[in-house]
């Protein structure tokens, strides 16, 4: 059983059915809509997709919305690109309407010239070209180019070091974010927020606009932001997760600085209660090519042995040739480095300090389910809470979440270790315990002779009423 998740991206090469269907039996737990691309019925028909095709499949799948955010972009060019050669002078033109050529483009983002100064880095066309502000002519921002290449439509810009200051949510993704609420997206991914502000509008956006579904989704807030890192504790507690969005934040922070910052998310996410996705380049070679490389083996071995929930994959399953391949070699390098005894996470949780009772039982569940050796830990829990706890530490014990909610069962997907599935509402506990069981040993999980630790609330049914732990053996 592996513990870490793994999130695909959809895209021209993962959107039929057929592959969609082996996709997610070769294990992918979260599925991503990426709203850099495609039209709003695009992203519907493809969501309603994913449900048919998990439901068939027998695999509980959830849907991750993630909304493009500021796309800070130059214009078109007259013959759709052009070549930069390190030493001309380039002119960046918020006010060009004509189709951009060797001298200047047009820009997507008018602000550029308000927030450059002479010195600034550019970076284009994710951090292939280098270019640097001369100095800024009203609309017109000058450079001089250090690293040149060819420069296509619409391609992207970031400032080395942050500082652009658009604004975190576009009101293409106000738009966007009604689109995912209307399937429903147990996941939304807010691209380049600054602060917890970003995410906290983000979420009453989501909220709002999940009105009718009575729908509140997680939020995830993609780190890819030079002006993220100092805050970061802070947009983690406005957010149920964050994303390591290694593409955007090396440009931004450089790349020799990502590693060690991906490290302290990982650390960081875990020591607050928060979900961690590790995100962008994973198997990159396997766009093209049926194996990966070592480093990317590695790279994705290093994220689960620092303790990643979950492990992404972008144009490996969006448009690459192996989209299913790409998953198999994922969960079998995830699956292996779990096994190996150097996690460097957290086994030890008898020096924190916990003041809630469900926050104890939950502790108290991994303590005695390690020292018993247990098949299993069950979390009886409406809201998934009691499991993301639970899961928050190395335990080599494989958590079960058990709700009556569709949506909670959904959003643990995500969580590392933790299986979800849906049982009935039931009041009486007794019940509710012997339900459980039944459903673990119909699994295969346990058989007779077991024994599991589980936890619940009683009275059964309230979110945040955990105040039980049970260690029964299966007869
Ligand atoms: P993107 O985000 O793929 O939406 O750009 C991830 C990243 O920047 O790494
Ligand atoms: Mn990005």
């Amino acid at each position: 059983m592996r513990a870490t998740k793994i999130v695909a991206t959809l895209g021209p090469a993962s959107s039929s059915p057929e592959v969609l269907e082996r996709m997610i039996r070769a294990g992918v737990d979260v599925v991503r809509l990426n709203f850099s691309h495609g039209t709003a019925q695009d992203h519907i028909d493809r969501a309603t997709l994913v449900r048919e095709v998990a439901h068939r499949a027998g695999k509980d799948v959830a849907i991750m919305a993630d909304l493009q955010g500021p796309k800070i972009r130059v214009g078109k060019f007259e013959g759709g690109k052009t070549v930069l050669e390190a030493g001309q002078r380039f002119i960046l033109d918020a006010a060009r309407t004509e189709p951009g050529d060797n001298a200047a483009v047009g820009l997507d983002y008018k602000d550029l010239p308000r927030d450059v100064r002479p010195g600034d880095t550019l970076l284009l066309n994710d951090g292939l070209l280098r270019l640097t502000v001369e100095h800024v002519l009203g609309d017109q921002v000058h450079t001089l180019v250090m690293v040149g290449g060819d420069l296509s439509n619409n391609k992207g810009i970031n400032k080395a070091g942050g500082g652009l200051t658009a604004p975190a949510l576009t009101a293409k993704d106000m738009e966007d974010i009604k689109t995912a609420m209307s399937f429903q997206c147990e996941y939304l991914a807010v691209s380049f927020p600054k602060n917890a502000t970003d995410m906290e509008m983000a979420r009453q956006l989501a909220n709002v606009a999940g009105e009718p579904w009575r729908h509140k989704p997680a939020l995830i807030a993609k780190i890819e932001r030079s002006e993220a890192i100092p805050v970061l504790d802070q947009i983690l507690r406005a957010s149920d997760g964050i994303m390591v969005a290694r593409g955007d934040l090396a440009i931004e922070v450089g790349n020799a600085a990502v590693p060690a910052l991906q490290k302290r998310m990982i650390r960081m996410a875990r020591e607050m209660d928060k979900i961690v996705i590790t995100a962008t380049q994973m198997m990159e070679s396997m766009i093209v090519n049926a194996v990966p490389t070592r480093a990317e083996v590695s790279d994705v071995a290093n994220a689960v042995l620092d303790g990643t929930d979950a492990v992404m994959l972008s144009a490996e399953t969006a448009a690459g040739r192996y989209p299913v391949e790409t998953i198999t070699q994922m969960a079998a390098i995830a699956l292996e480095a779990e096994a190996a005894d150097d996690s460097s996470i957290e086994t030890d949780f008898t020096n924190k300090r916990f003041g809630r009772i469900d926050q104890s039982i939950a502790m108290g569940a991994l303590f005695t389910a390690h020292h018993l050796g247990c098949k299993a830990i069950i979390a009886l829990t409406e809201s998934g809470s009691t499991a993301l706890w639970m899961s928050r530490h190395n335990i080599k014990v494989p958590i079960f979440g058990l709700t009556s909610q569709l949506l909670s069962q959904r959003k643990m997907t995500l969580y590392r270790n933790v299986r979800p599935l849906l049982m009935p509402k039931l009041t009486d506990r007794d019940e509710a315990l012997a339900k459980a069981e039944s459903l673990l040993v119909e699994r295969g999980v346990l058989k007779p002779g077991d024994t599991y630790a589980i936890t619940c609330g009683e009275p059964m049914g309230y979110p945040g009423g955990t105040n039980m732990l049970k260690v029964c053996r299966v007869s």
